[in-house]
């Protein structure tokens, strides 16, 4: 692809071939992987095998899919992101803001010079963008990476965020993500309590926060108030308000002005796109055209609070002035004001798979029919495997994207699997199809030195807070960012489901010190009372209050039914 007179990266077929040779071969690494990690499957006869996948225990189908978590872009891909991310909120709190950015691939100046003929005709600029689509992918990728960092981090104060990449219609990329930003107000807790005047005054903290960040009014509406249809300004196509240079323009609230009339206003509700039926009435699933509203409002919209900012034109999507003209095509900004609904975000864009064309069952039966009969498991695992990466259509520019390695979603952290029941790390690597077993985080831990600074340190803390060394008993280098860790295996904190004994170790284990782990009954008969009574105790990280909540609930309904 980065072949340097660009035959392979331009030719219109290559890059479809190259990536699905590329995406099974990769698949079929994952299979000897698996083989070589469970040698009891290895053995297995092939009479064995199609029980296993066609019966209904599906065993063996979900520990190799499992497996296609490392393949890039298949569902379990995603499906682990989506659990990194919630452990990301669990850990930073709430992120502050969504937010959205499209490409104007077509019209930005920058792109176009590197690879338009004549940059300044705009059917110059489409055609090279369709002709490049590796250098125009890579550009919105340095583009947004870069934008983090300034205006994200340098401009809001960004202290963490999480975004991904995704390809749609003609096939430019967008990113969907969110950030935590380092003054946010804490709305958990102020809309929290239960005094009307620390209420109404929290009220009015938050929505003079979120009218500095974020804005529903158009600019080029008169303040008069009247939303007359031929006050708003037209959009700026000839020329496109995206083809100027940030550097060039002399006046910045015209150029907003333009900013919003041509990239900002859902002008074009189509069944293609949102509307969808709903009631029996065509809807739109944005919900445009929006209600026009004097000033910004908190309000509650089922059962959860929402914040409704000040706007004086029903198509305009939410937007910061500052993220508008700096970035120059479509934006969108979104304050967050619960924790369900940024939970529904992230299950909605930020981490959705592509359809699938089979359902899993389907696809099953279709492998036990194409498995001949000399079949070796090795090559049943493989074909498991390689159907994970499905059907359907990537757009030039994705393929481009997956074949320059460029990451399919950025973070601000690094995460650490905590395995809880005692298993080994297993360390994979592609290049040398072996694995290696090396000590638990766990026994580095319990190993840690008998000095004051680590004898008080939590599981958790240590985790977070130092590099693993390759031996036991070295000393323990600090990381420069705490680390989000995901302690496995998962279980239920239902206090009357059948896992909560479990669970009790488990938080146990990871917020009070310890170096032998019976240490953890601390006298009690079971982990559930021991858990109980560390949550009574002065100790409880603030994360834990959700706990304290599910366990007085239980208490007091045991209580009534006594
Ligand atoms: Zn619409």
């Amino acid at each position: 692809m980065r072949y340097e007179d660009g035959r392979f990266a331009k030719h219109p077929r290559f890059r479809y071939f190259a990536l699905n040779t590329e995406m099974r071969w990769r698949a079929l690494q994952t299979g000897k992987i698996y083989i070589n990690q469970h040698p009891k499957d290895a053995r297995l006869s092939l009479e064995d095998l199609k029980e296993m996948i066609s019966s209904g225990g599906k065993e063996l189908s979900k520990r190799v899919l499992h497996y296609a978590t490392s393949l890039r872009g298949t569902k379990q891909f995603w499906f682990k992101q989506r659990s990194r991310l919630i452990s990301m909120i669990d850990c930073l709190g709430m992120p502050t803001v969504f937010f959205t950015h499209s490409a104007a691939d077509n019209q930005w100046p920058e792109l176009a010079r590197l690879i338009a003929e004549n940059p300044d005709e705009s059917s110059s600029r489409s055609s090279a963008v369709n002709n490049n689509p590796a250098i125009a992918d890579w550009f919105f990728y340095e583009r947004i990476s870069k934008f983090m960092k300034t205006f994200y981090v340098d401009v809001l104060g960004a202290t963490d965020y999480w975004f991904r990449f995704e390809w749609q219609h003609r096939g430019s990329p967008h990113v969907h993500g969110v950030a935590w930003l380092h003054n946010a107000p804490d709305i958990e807790k102020l809309l929290s309590s239960d005094d009307s005047a620390e209420l109404l005054d929290a009220a009015e903290r938050i929505t003079a926060y979120v009218d500095d960040l974020v804005s529903t009014m158009n600019p080029g509406i008169p303040a008069d108030g009247n939303n007359i249809i031929n006050s708003i300004p037209l959009p700026k196509i000839k020329p496109h308000v995206c083809n100027q240079q940030y550097q060039g323009i002399n006046n910045l609230e015209m150029d907003l002005v333009d900013l919003v009339a041509t990239c900002q206003r859902h002008t074009r509700c189509s069944t293609s796109y949102c509307l969808k039926r709903k009631r029996g009435k065509q809807e739109c699933r944005f919900g445009y055209p929006k209600p026009l509203q004097q000033v910004t409002t908190i309000t509650t919209q089922e059962g959860e609070p929402v914040v409704l900012t000040s706007r004086n034109d029903n198509l305009l999507n939410a937007y910061n002035p500052v993220q508008l003209s700096a970035w120059r095509a479509n934006v969108d900004m979104q304050y967050i004001m619960s924790r369900n609904k940024v939970i529904k975000y992230v299950a909605k864009y930020a981490t959705k798979s592509e359809p699938r064309s089979k359902g899993l069952q389907e696809l099953y039966s279709t492998i036990m029919k194409s498995i001949k009969e000399d079949a070796t498991p090795l090559k049943v695992v493989q074909k498991l495997l390689t159907s994970t990466i499905g059907e359907r259509d990537f757009s030039a520019q994705e393929t481009c994207h997956l074949l320059l390695m460029l990451p399919l979603f950025r973070a601000s952290r690094d995460f650490v699997v905590l395995s809880l029941d005692g298993s080994r790390q297993v360390t994979e690597t592609f290049e040398e199809d072996k694995s290696v077993t090396v000590d638990s985080q766990l026994d580095h831990y319990c190993a840690r030195p008998d000095v004051p600074e680590f004898r008080e340190v939590s599981l958790l803390k240590f985790v977070q807070k130092y590099r693993i060394p390759k031996k036991i008993g070295s000393a323990l280098v600090p990381r420069n960012k705490d680390v989000i860790v995901i302690p496995r295996p998962y279980c239920s904190p239902d206090p009357q489901g059948p896992q909560y004994e479990q669970y009790s170790k488990q938080k146990l284990m990871l917020h009070k010190p310890f170096v032998q782990l019976d240490e953890l009954l601390g006298g009690c008969d079971t982990y559930a009372a021991a858990y109980a009574t560390f949550l009574q105790s002065r100790n409880v990280p603030k994360s834990l209050a959700g706990d304290i909540h599910r366990l007085e609930m239980a208490q007091a309904e045991d209580q009534q039914t006594a």
